[in-house]
């Protein structure tokens, strides 16, 4: 899929000249001349990159970029300034409205690719993340969004690796006024350093002595723990090919020497209010993976996840020709409970049921809620004898001790009823075992309940 560029300038004839250079790349190119057309365009969501001229009539480039970055619905686009002026306070000045980065006109065609290509990559990650955190939102989670435009940056774990002394005892205190920083200035330590410390960031000097910073950045791309952490270059000179290669393999930013102070300041808190809401796009998707298979009032798995997960142990069991026991369990007469005590009562119950449920099985076991006060265990590799045992067990550890409601000041006496069976080794339907497995639980009922009942395949 190719990304759409949105190119904004007053002057006809530079925009043309961007469009001809993407649309050379294959980019997608949109244009505006000027910067309420272009907030409007974004506002549609209708590209991934705005490619921003600095001086236009009416509004400049930096307060479109402003709005662009306070907005919601428009924050995550990627802003690169394009201005004619290469002064340290104008770079600063985009830095503070929020633009992720710079070009400085005559654009040279290498740099505007390789910036392009790397945004790119960067929004199309990040719209995957959105896309699937949707989900979350709709089941009534916080939105990313606000927390993320309120973030001012700071406050952020950086590690820096650089070997000179001078060097890293001037960026460290620098960065100090804004972060915690810690420094390592042995590159084969980086690494492991990286990996432990939870950082927000990472500053790489790519003028190590005898060692190769890329290659540090690239370990750090491919490990697990790092993958994720923003990389900002520090490079001695303009070494185009260098930079390039390092934005290849993930580098997300990059400052030449002499560095300006501002202007670290400024692309620190850039990565690392990133950084923060892409881990909280990824956070809200885990959760809501967890959501969509996990029973809420339990915590224990959930129906559909048991139903599809139990096929698959099936299978395994019949396959490695070990048995798979299951067990049914339903609280006694709990309409009684919810009738006597109340419904948060009942509610109560069910959650401290859940709670000796997890004490009396093993990881490998699996435990859900099947229904209201129905309960199913499967146990991979465990026979019908040793399955009574726990079943019994499990039995005991219910109507041994009463349960407490209504925040403790109530004490009431539970049992349950269990019916047992395991799989046939000949690839018998799961239908089938949960059926058998039900008759079992029928008649411990049937039969006066607070009971285990086996029943043989
Ligand atoms: P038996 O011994 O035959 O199992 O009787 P029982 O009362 O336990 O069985 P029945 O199926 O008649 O009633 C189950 C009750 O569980 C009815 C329903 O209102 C209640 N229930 C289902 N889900 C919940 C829940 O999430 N919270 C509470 N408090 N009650 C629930
Ligand atoms: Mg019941
Ligand atoms: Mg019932």
């Amino acid at each position: 899929m190719s990304a759409r560029i949105l190119v904004v300038d007053d002057v006809p004839a530079n925009v043309k000249l961007l469009e001809a250079r993407l649309s050379a790349e294959y980019f997608d190119v949109m244009t505006a001349s000027n910067g309420t057309e272009a907030l409007a365009l974004a506002r549609r969501a209708e590209c991934d990159i705005i490619l921003l001229d600095v001086m236009m009539p009416d509004m400049d480039g930096f307060e479109v970029c402003r709005r662009i970055k306070t907005d919601p619905a428009t924050h995550h686009i990627p802003v690169v300034m394009v201005t004619a002026l290469d002064s340290p306070a104008d770079r600063n000045r985009g830095l503070e409205a929020g633009a992720d980065d710079f070009l400085t006109k005559p654009v040279s065609d290498i740099v505007l690719i390789a910036r392009v290509r790397s945004l790119t990559r960067l929004k199309m990650m990040t719209d995957e993340l959105r896309m699937r955190a949707i989900t979350s939102l709709e089941i009534g989670m916080q939105a990313p969004e606000r927390s993320a435009v309120a973030d001012t940056g700071k406050g952020g774990r950086i590690l820096l690796v650089d070997d000179r002394e001078s060097s890293y005892e001037r960026l460290a205190t620098i960065l100090a006024a804004e972060h915690t920083v810690d420094v390592e200035p042995n590159p084969t330590e980086a690494l492991f350093h990286a990996a432990e410390g939870n950082y927000d960031l990472l500053i790489v000097s790519l003028d190590l002595n005898n060692f190769d910073g890329l290659r540090l950045c690239s370990q750090a791309r491919s490990l697990e723990r790092t993958r994720h952490v923003p990389i900002l270059a520090i490079a001695e000179a303009e070494n185009s090919t260098r930079l390039l290669r390092g934005l290849e393999i993930g580098v997300n930013d990059y400052l030449l020497r002499p560095i300006d102070k501002t202007e670290l300041l400024a692309r620190a808190r850039t990565q690392i209010r990133r950084r923060r809401y892409t881990d909280h796009l990824r956070d809200n998707v885990q959760n809501s993976i967890e959501m969509a298979i996990t029973d809420a009032l339990t915590g224990l798995h959930n129906r559909r996840y048991m139903e599809s997960h139990l096929a698959t142990l099936a299978e395994q069991a019949s396959t490695r020709g070990k048995p798979l026991a299951l067990m049914i369990l339903d609280i006694d007469y709990f309409k009684s409970i919810n009738d006597n005590y109340g419904h948060d009562a009942g509610d109560d119950v069910l959650r401290e049921f859940a709670v000796r449920v997890r004490k009396s099985i093993r990881g490998i076991d699996l435990a859900c809620r099947y229904g209201g006060e129905e309960f199913v265990i499967v146990m991979p590799e465990t026979d019908l004898h040793v399955a009574g045992m726990v079943a019994e067990r499990l039995r005991r550890s219910i109507a041994g001790e009463p349960f407490a409601v209504h925040k403790g000041t109530k004490r009431i006496e539970v049992t349950i009823s269990i019916g047992l069976t395991t799989l046939e080794q000949k690839g018998e339907a799961v239908a089938d075992v949960l059926k058998r497995a039900d008759t079992a639980l029928y008649r411990a009922k049937h039969d006066g309940r607070n009971r285990v009942v086996s029943q043989a395949a």
